[in-house]
């Protein structure tokens, strides 16, 4: 049965491989074990009743308390073709006989249903038609009195299970203590054998916790850093989410508010605006949330602090289900922490007031430790087996660093600040920096200024980390109405060349985001564009949410790997049959037609993508041809000599070299490359910056990068240089 499972995984889903615990959970529910899945927010836990719904003869039951949640998962298992339905009071009475219908003609795999639907009598004489093979209860934490969550008609469930004692019945949870699952497992007869219980970990989140000293400024910074991306921002208050909104609408921004002051009907149609990327991005009380899975949600903010970690880290789970990147803020002022104290301060309940205590020094040792930020995230959840670092949160970024010499960066970004008058904040400076054409950098003319485009060396995110250190040390101060950057007497000193600036420089996103386990190569951006423009159009004209079409992540693959034929569009992550015969064509037309255009080639996906990098290194290992050319190399013999005396071309030689140092060996000396590529200073400078922006895998998002003016011979040699500095020995 485990391997119909994987068939499944592949074919409807479109999916190369389990996650951590979804295939033991899997494995335990088609043997018949009731099972007790804990995993986190985004960690896949529909999976593990919808592969045996699949799987299974009859009819899987899945009983989960918000009708919103039912609807999308009707919605995206409807795409995937897979025959499912619900029953519940938001339906009207013809879909609901509609429904009925096709149960008892068996035409369905999985039935969603609200935990009072499936007690009513009706729903019972209905299910006793048919054979139930399996009950999935999601949210099981509902079913204990001990949980925050308790649900009095979750306490019945159990008769459901007396009901049908031959359906294997599978609890899952994000959240639950101890006492919790006890409860669960005894009244759902769980053995503790069957209890499983993933990592809390969500290594696709990246972590930060900044001061807040300009929280309106810092958090369009960090908006304009996702441009086009979903995100939510969350606020302690809800006059503080109307505030920021109103603000942020103001600014130009995507944005709608979410709190429990406003009346059902705008909640709801804020919220599926949201989920329809017809906005961007949310401001909220911690109202928002519980029922959306909007899987491509790539960043969120705490704007004000959260009060314990148990609710900051539910809320940062809401990014990146999809697995892909998202980032996660918090800014954090002493002012807050006086807040929330003050709160406390008024509980009348002396045991309440020593919990609120706690948590909230619980929350203050994440938000003040210069250790990595995960530790006091996962202690908090019972984890004990840390690596001492994560490499995805500012602290270990920052400790991953030395200070170096940043003079001559840090007399631009000032120099810049100068030249357009001390008006603007960071983002714009960056932006006449890096030669950008955004409106703002036109209309005030910054691209005719001298140091408009003399900053590509560094990514946008680089930049800003140096002009938050600027800031910490006193060369900028920021206007605290305005948010307009201005210069101090040390700034001068750093202009004039008389003092040095030492900082950390934030590496490069492409090494942060070292998880390895995300598909991380850009696609080709112009098809990307035109990909996501029809995904909103198709899903507006179905009236669905354009991830239930397809997720960014399939997107990017098929601009990445431009897949000409269905067969090779099967290889794309996210495709499985049923998006196949529905977008296939489609899908293959748009990219077609943009290959002609642009004279690009379908690039081989012959493994599995997100093992893409481990099969070029190993398509390219270090042969011993390598190894001996390498050393010939390193003996002082140059290119064209050695490629005259193997009798091959200087470009093989090169490729040779390349595989020795893509495995991590170290070519010493490595100058000569340098002489050979004939560049200047500057010009270096500038390439190895792209290389580190866009990664060392395709050379043409490189030279796209450098704006064509740098040749792939040139590149090629380059490319090993590079990856030479950055080998260990
Ligand atoms: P949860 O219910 O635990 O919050 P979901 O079941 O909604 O999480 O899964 C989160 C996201 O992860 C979804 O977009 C889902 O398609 C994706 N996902 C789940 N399992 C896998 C897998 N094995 N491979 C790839 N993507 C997966
Ligand atoms: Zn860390």
């Amino acid at each position: 049965m485990l391997n119909q499972a994987n068939h499944v995984l592949k074919s409807v889903f479109g999916f190369e491989q389990f996650r951590a615990s979804q295939q033991a959970i899997i494995s335990n529910v088609l043997s018949q074990q009731n099972t007790l899945a804990i995993m986190p927010t985004g960690g896949g836990k529909s999976l593990c009743y919808q592969i045996p719904g699949i799987v299974f003869d009859g009819l899987t039951l899945v009983i989960s308390p918000l009708i919103s949640l039912m609807h999308d998962q009707v919605r995206q298992l409807n795409e995937l073709a897979v025959p499912v339905c619900m029953l519940n009071s938001s339906l009207s009475s013809e879909d609901y006989q509609h429904n009925v219908k096709a149960i008892e003609q068996q035409h369905v795999k999985l039935l969603f249903l609200a935990p009072e639907t499936v007690l009513q009598n009706s729903t019972l004489d209905l299910l006793s038609r048919v054979h139930v093979a399996c009950i999935a209860i999601d949210e099981a934490h509902c079913i204990s009195e001990w949980g925050h969550d308790f649900r009095p008609e979750y306490r019945q469930l159990n008769q459901l299970l007396e009901r049908f004692p031959s359906a294997v019945c599978i609890a899952l949870t994000a959240t639950a203590t101890p006492r919790v699952r006890e409860d669960i497992k005894r009244q759902l007869h769980i053995a503790d054998s069957s209890e499983y219980i993933a990592s809390f970990d969500r290594p696709n989140l990246y972590i930060e916790v900044l001061p807040k000293d300009n929280p309106y400024q810092q958090a369009k910074t960090f908006i304009d850093q996702h441009p086009e991306q979903s995100g939510i921002i969350y606020c302690q208050s809800r006059s503080g989410v109307d505030e920021l909104t109103t603000k942020l609408q103001h600014d130009g921004y995507s944005v709608l508010p979410y709190h429990a002051g406003l009346n059902n009907v705008k909640r709801s149609d804020y919220q599926e605006r949201f989920i329809r990327d017809d906005v961007h991005i949310i401001v909220a009380t911690i109202a928002f949330g519980m029922g959306i899975n909007k899987p491509d949600v790539r960043y969120v903010l705490h704007y004000d602090l959260p009060k314990n970690i148990e609710g900051y880290y539910q809320q940062i789970g809401r990014a990146g289900r999809d697995g892909l990147d998202a980032d996660c803020l918090l800014l954090f002022g002493y002012g807050d922490t006086g807040k929330v104290r003050f709160f406390i301060e008024q509980m009348s309940n002396e045991q309440e007031k020593r919990l609120a205590n706690m948590q909230l020094n619980q929350m203050l040792a994440l938000a003040e430790t210069e250790e990595c930020r995960r530790l006091p995230l996962l202690q908090y959840f019972g984890e004990t087996e840390l690596a001492e670092k994560c490499y995805k949160c500012d602290n270990c970024n920052n400790q991953n660093q030395e200070k170096s010499d940043l003079t001559v960066p840090a007399q631009k970004f000032l120099s810049c600040v100068y030249r357009t008058g001390e008006r603007f904040g960071a983002s714009h400076i960056i932006d006449v920096l890096r030669g950008s054409n955004a409106e703002k950098v036109l209309q005030n003319q910054h691209n005719l200024l001298s140091t408009y485009n003399i900053g590509n060396e560094f990514t946008k995110k680089q930049w800003m980390a140096l002009s938050r250190q600027m800031i910490q040390k006193g060369l900028l101060r920021q206007d605290e109405q305005f948010g307009g950057l201005k210069l101090s007497q040390q700034a001068g000193e750093i202009l004039k060349g008389r003092a040095p600036f030492f900082a950390m420089l934030q590496q490069a996103e492409m090494q942060i985001h070292s998880s390895g386990k995300t598909f991380a190569k850009p696609g080709d951006a112009g098809l990307m564009q035109i990909l996501k423009a029809e995904r909103k159009l198709l899903a507006d004209a179905a009236n669905l949410p354009p991830y239930a079409v397809f997720a960014d992540r399939t997107l990017n693959e098929m601009a990445y790997f431009l897949p000409h034929s269905e067969q090779n569009l099967l290889r794309i992550h996210g495709v499985g049959q049923g998006k196949l015969a529905k977008y296939g064509e489609h899908f293959l037309r748009l990219i077609a037609d943009y290959c002609q255009q642009h004279s690009l080639q379908e690039v081989s996906n012959e493994q599995p993508a997100t093992s893409v990098s481990k099969a070029k290194s190993s398509q390219t290992s270090s042969s011993a041809k390598s190894i001996e050319i390498a050393k010939a190399f390193e003996a002082g013999q140059d290119i064209s000599s050695l490629a005259q005396q193997l009798k091959v071309k200087p470009s093989t030689v090169i490729h040779h070299l390349y595989c020795y140092v893509q495995e991590g060996h170290k070519l010493s000396p490595a100058g000569q490359i340098l002489e050979q590529s004939q560049l200047s200073d500057t010009q270096l400078a500038k390439v190895l910056a792209a290389f580190t922006e866009h990664g060392t895998q395709r050379l043409k998002p490189v030279y796209d990068g450098l704006k064509e003016q740098i040749s792939y011979d040139q590149l090629h040699l380059l490319r090993i240089y590079y990856l030479n500095t950055k080998a260990k020995n």
